[in-house]
């Protein structure tokens, strides 16, 4: 359970979430402390308008719900995030044997971490795990997360690499491979993780039959700058969305409204969405049209809901960096700090056009905030979100929004905290129309 009942805390949101599955528990957690009741999707589904609702796919991706009180076509109201960030994924029989009986894990780049910034720091294990059960077809799921500082990946010395500082490329299967310890025999290292799992589950080590673990960085975030204005942390990109997408929704719970609000939280964005649990799959439009048909409505009143519908993908934009103003537009500069930023792109990798992107400044424009635009330089091809993947399965209205953060994909990227009031304010106007 995390330790923190202020679901507004984002600094305590981000500590409790070091890999997407902790994510997911962790918000689960706080829409089952605010009345929300659990829908499985094999299950028949009775839903009341006003009734909370949330429903996960593969651990990883968490839909919310609040059914609306209007006729079903008046449609719904969906803010989207993700709850991946890239990383390290530990490899099956990940074990490597070094000199000195020093064990090093073996691992797979998941997305497109900044390298470098996990270099010496200390780093853990958290994930998923899969236990042996009497149905082989489904056999038991659980999460683990070592709360101790279990490995690190040292940095090669200068003295052996004296331009390490003149640009350094790097092998993600040679120079990024964890250390976790020493044993002290070499017939201890094979198996070492499974067992150390097991050890902290309180469960036979042979029983575990696979497991989803990564690393993270177990320092925790911190709030600086001159006036406290910043919080830097890992995976801000997409979990201060996730938990601004989380306020709005609990902050506005008790509304009376028409249209259904939804918080969808996708796995596998920084991959491409291409799970049965990120936005390329039809998880989301299958949930809408369960509380479509739930509700009472047939397939032409779900397409006119649809058509009634909009959607705020937010996902973290870029803030122009201080030492790197020439990598901007030259006329939109979204500072960190400066409000909610709408992504713009004239090849469509982003869903906003300008009639979505004038529904999101007006909704700032309602909640007192300032509102920003982020385009790319022309010159610079820039990075995609789910927005526009998710409209290949469902035709829906919708912006692409973020806060601007800096160093997005680093282990620790920082954001501001007046940018995610702000945010929580737009969101909160947007669900309570
Ligand atoms: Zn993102």
């Amino acid at each position: 359970m995390t330790s923190y009942n202020n679901y507004r805390d984002l600094a305590a949101f981000l500590d409790a979430s070091p890999v997407n599955f902790w994510a997911v528990n962790t918000v689960a957690e706080h829409l089952v402390a605010m009345g929300f009741k659990e829908l499985k999707m094999n299950d028949p589904w009775t839903i009341q308008p006003g009734d909370r609702y949330f429903v996960t796919k593969n651990d990883s991706a968490i839909f919310a719900f609040i059914a609306g009180h209007g006729p079903v076509t008046s449609g719904y109201k969906i803010i989207s995030a993700h709850s991946d960030s890239p990383g390290f994924r530990i490899k099956p029989n990940c074990e490597m044997l070094c000199d000195g009986n020093i064990v090093k894990l073996n691992t797979e780049v998941y997305g497109g971490p900044i390298l470098y910034t996990w270099f010496d720091r200390p780093l853990s294990l958290a994930g998923r795990v899969i236990l042996r059960s009497d149905d082989p077809l489904h056999p038991q799921r659980r999460l683990v997360k070592f709360d101790r500082h279990l490995l690190t990946i040292p940095h090669l010395a200068i003295h052996f690499n004296r331009a390490v500082n003149e640009g350094n490329p790097l092998s993600k299967q040679k120079d990024m491979l964890p250390v976790l310890g020493r044993v002290a025999e070499p017939s201890q290292a094979k198996g070492l993780v499974k067992r150390l799992v097991a050890e902290k589950l309180g469960i036979n080590a042979e029983d575990i039959i696979d497991y989803d673990l990564s690393l993270f960085d177990t320092t925790r975030a911190s709030i600086v700058g001159l006036n406290g204005e910043y919080i830097t942390s890992g995976r801000i990109d997409d979990l201060s969305m996730a938990h601004a997408a989380l306020c709005a929704l609990l902050d506005t719970s008790a509304n009376i409204c028409n249209m259904t609000r939804v918080m969808a939280i996708f796995d596998n964005e920084e991959t491409g969405s291409g799970t049965k649990q990120g936005a390329g799959s039809p998880i989301l439009d299958y949930i809408l049209r369960r509380i479509n048909i739930a509700m009472g409505g047939n397939d032409v009143d779900y397409m006119r809901a649809v058509d009634n519908s909009f959607m705020i993908s937010a996902d973290d934009a870029h803030g122009i960096h201080p030492n790197y103003p020439e990598k901007q537009d030259p006329t939109n500069h979204p500072t960190v700090g400066g409000g909610p930023v709408v992504k713009i792109n004239a090849n469509c990798k982003y869903m906003s056009d300008a009639d979505s992107a004038a529904v999101f400044a007006s909704l700032c424009e309602r909640a007192g905030v300032n509102c920003q635009y982020f385009v790319n330089h022309s010159d610079v091809a820039g990075g995609s979100t789910l927005g526009n993947i998710l409209t290949g399965q469902i035709p829906l209205r919708g912006v692409d929004v973020g806060a601007a953060i800096w160093a997005m994909h680093s282990a620790r990227e920082t954001a501001s905290l007046s940018d995610h009031n702000d945010m929580i304010a737009a969101f909160s106007t947007f669900y309570r129309l």
